[in-house]
């Protein structure tokens, strides 16, 4: 035999094994229980609880009637002892069955049961069969047709039956078929031939429709889990939206969100039964100052570790939520009076009190907690979310790291801040602004260096109201750009007469900086005062810097490029380091007063001062001592080594029209002022 054909040969006999051992697993898949779907194998094990107790009943009644027919024909051990066995088995499988109807099993346990039915299917098929066949010798023609019958009957019953058990119903169609196909078949009536030929034809119809059945029940079930499963995972993303929607993911505390649908709720609750509550807000001292110099990714850490032990307080009457930023949100709901407040103050200092992770060291945090109690502070969550924001803004302010409980002064004093605000809304700056002058003087030489603007603002309905309140007012309604503009206009205006030795100091607050037209309307005012650029000079408050440093740094850049001077103000409080001031291309530095109130009875104050007077000197900047309101005060400076002093000792501010009177009064007599003129 060629190479070739033998090849051929065995390509044929492999092709033929695979033809063989296709038809082989096409058979066992067919008779097999499907584990690989297990919720198909449910779905069958359910369906036949309901099926088999039926199947058993009519196969069982069936039985008797044939053997009823039969009793007189045949023998009995062939009439009844043969099904008799075969009965109490199907009766006893009956009663299972029915037991097993609705009780929830393992996978495992529907599997070995399914395959239970299959077996016994084939033992009780192959037994009946053999007793029906055995009956049709000693019948006459009625009784053989009731035997042919019985078998049709038994099949299709069991058939439709077992319908969701496809292996046990084609088993069953093959053992009682095939026998009985060839029994009738050769029988020499016509009629007997008739039957089995139109039995087997039924049979076959049955199979086809049964195989259809099958196929579409388990495509229906595999459908049915896969819309379920869908619809469970369409719920779990619902369920983890809503979870998202409602928590901070920063700390994996509840958001802003949430703390308002809580506050609404308790808000609701204690309404109706008329119980305390307060709302507190927590805000962190200096956390701009962390993201600042740190970074945000530092900002977030600290965050985190904030927001970690802010949740352990959270339980029992108290809810703890981040609302954004370093600020944190808690109701609470034990709070029936001042005890369980300051209880609850103690109790956040000492969750904060363990030092933190901010950048690379380890600092301690301190906050801030103001507090609004229901309903004494408002009736509605934002009137109390307002309040206590208004509490923890002005404990900020004067007494940080405390809790301010929101009280009927501050009530007065919104009040009347809403007043000021309306009235400075529709205020005429053109007539009711006006600017004063305190100068800065040279106290070594008596010599008045500049005078520093101030604003004033004398309200057509209000009276007098000082810039400590307006000007922040200005700034929250964004008028501050208009109301500069105006001031500096006219300060400029008066600076026209002064000497040319005399400069002029204007306030620039952080929205100024930060503002788009700022530069433009400063340029603009300056070159149509004529005023010399080198005579004037911006103050920049070290809180402004900390607002937005980048954006102050062009700023300062801007101003100096068209030739003013530029004054860290303010300096010493806004917690800037010094490697801050290196950065700033500044020209002068002004110690706050709050330095100077503690100089005689502080060593550590003159050493601060001393200090900043020093660096003054390294960097080759000027330096001023503002608030000198005493002669001590103003000898201990000098002696510290700085000369250049702005306060009430010199002079307060005055009109603009009392200050050449006042250059004159300084200049003319160095001891004047040492006794302290114009007080
Ligand atoms: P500031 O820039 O630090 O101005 C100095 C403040 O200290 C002035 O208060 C001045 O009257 C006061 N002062 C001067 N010497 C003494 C002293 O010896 N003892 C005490 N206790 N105080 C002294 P004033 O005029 O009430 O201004 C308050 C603040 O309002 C200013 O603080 C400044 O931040 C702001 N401000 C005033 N005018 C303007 C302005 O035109 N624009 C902006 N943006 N802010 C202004
Ligand atoms: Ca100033
Ligand atoms: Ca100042």
């Amino acid at each position: 035999m060629s190479g070739y054909k033998c090849a051929a040969e065995m390509m044929a006999r492999r092709q033929e094994a695979e033809a063989g051992r296709g038809w082989r697993e096409a058979l066992r898949a067919i008779f097999s229980i499907d584990r690989r779907s297990p919720e198909l194998v449910m779905s069958q094990y359910v369906a036949l609880t309901q099926q088999i107790p039926t199947l058993y009943l009519v196969l069982g009644i069936n039985v008797v009637m044939l053997s009823f027919t039969h009793m007189r024909s045949t023998p009995w051990w062939l009439n009844l002892a043969l099904p008799l066995p075969l009965l109490g088995v199907g009766l006893s499988r009956c009663h299972r069955w029915m037991r097993w109807r609705g009780v929830a099993v393992e996978l495992e346990v529907a599997i070995a049961r399914l395959k239970s039915v299959v077996v016994l299917v084939g033992v009780l098929g192959a037994g009946f069969t053999a007793w029906a066949l055995a009956l049709l010798p000693y019948g006459d023609a009625y009784a053989q047709c009731h035997v042919e019958f019985f078998m049709a009957v038994t099949v299709v019953t069991t058939c439709f039956s077992l319908m969701q058990l496809r292996a046990a119903a084609l088993l069953l169609v093959a053992i009682m078929f095939v026998p009985f196909g060839v029994v009738f078949l050769t029988s020499p009536h016509p009629a007997m031939v008739a039957i089995a030929i139109n039995m087997l034809l039924v049979a076959c119809a049955m199979v086809l429709a049964l195989l259809r059945f099958y196929g579409d029940f388990a495509a229906l079930i595999v459908s049915e889990h896969e819309l379920i499963a869908r619809q469970q995972e369409t719920q779990r993303l619902s369920d983890e939206n809503f979870r998202l929607a409602n928590i901070d993911v920063l700390t994996s505390l509840p958001n802003r969100r949430r703390f308002f649908a809580e506050l609404e709720a308790t808000l609701d609750l204690a309404a109706r039964e008329s119980q305390r509550f307060a709302v507190a807000l927590i805000d962190l001292d200096r956390f701009k100052t962390v993201n600042d110099m740190h970074g945000h990714a530092a900002g977030d850490r600290l965050l985190t570790q904030v927001g970690l032990r802010l949740k352990r307080l959270s339980g029992e009457g108290l809810f703890v939520a981040r609302l954004g930023g370093d600020e944190f949100g808690v109701i609470l709901t034990t709070c029936h009076s001042q005890a369980p407040l300051q209880e609850f103050s103690a109790k956040v200092k000492q969750a904060l009190s363990g030092p933190c992770v901010v950048g690379d060291r380890l600092a301690t945090i301190s906050c801030s907690i103001g507090v609004a109690v229901f309903p004494q502070a408002g009736a509605t969550s934002e009137e109390l979310f307002e309040r206590a924001d208004y509490a923890l803004y002005h404990g900020k302010q004067a007494h940080k790291g405390e809790l301010v409980v929101f009280s009927d002064e501050h009530e007065v004093r919104i009040r009347r801040a809403a007043q000021i605000e309306q009235a400075i809304r529709t205020a005429d700056f053109e007539a009711e602004m006006w600017v004063a002058f305190q100068p800065i003087v040279d106290v070594r030489h008596s010599r008045v260096l500049a005078f520093e603007a101030l604003a004033r603002w004398d309200s057509r309905e209000l009276g007098p109201v000082g810039p400590d309140v307006f000007v922040p007012l200005a700034e929250r309604t964004r008028m501050i750009g208009q109301l500069s503009e105006v001031l500096l206009a006219k300060a400029l205006a008066a600076a026209r007469h002064w000497p040319v030795s005399v400069g002029l100091c204007f306030n620039l607050s952080a929205q100024n900086l930060s503002a788009a037209d700022t530069m433009s309307v400063v340029h603009r005012l300056v070159r149509q005062s004529g005023l010399a650029p080198s005579r004037i000079e911006f103050e920049v408050t070290e809180t402004a810097l900390l607002e937005d440093f980048e954006v102050a740094v062009r700023a300062i850049d801007e101003l100096r490029a068209m030739g003013v001077r530029v004054a860290l103000d303010d300096f010493g409080t806004g917690f800037s380091s010094l490697g801050y001031v290196h950065r700033l291309k500044l020209d002068k530095i002004k110690i706050d007063k709050s330095f100077i109130t503690d100089v005689e009875r502080s060593a550590q104050a003159a050493a601060i001062i001393k200090t900043i007077v020093a660096l003054c000197r390294n960097l080759n900047l000027d330096c001023v001592v503002e608030g000198v309101e005493t002669e001590m005060q103003m000898q201990i400076i000098s002696g510290l080594g700085c000369h250049h002093m702005q306060g009430y000792f010199v002079s307060r501010p005055v009109p603009g029209d009392g200050v050449t009177r006042l250059i004159e009064r300084i200049t003319a007599n160095a001891e004047a002022l040492r006794e302290g003129v114009a007080l």
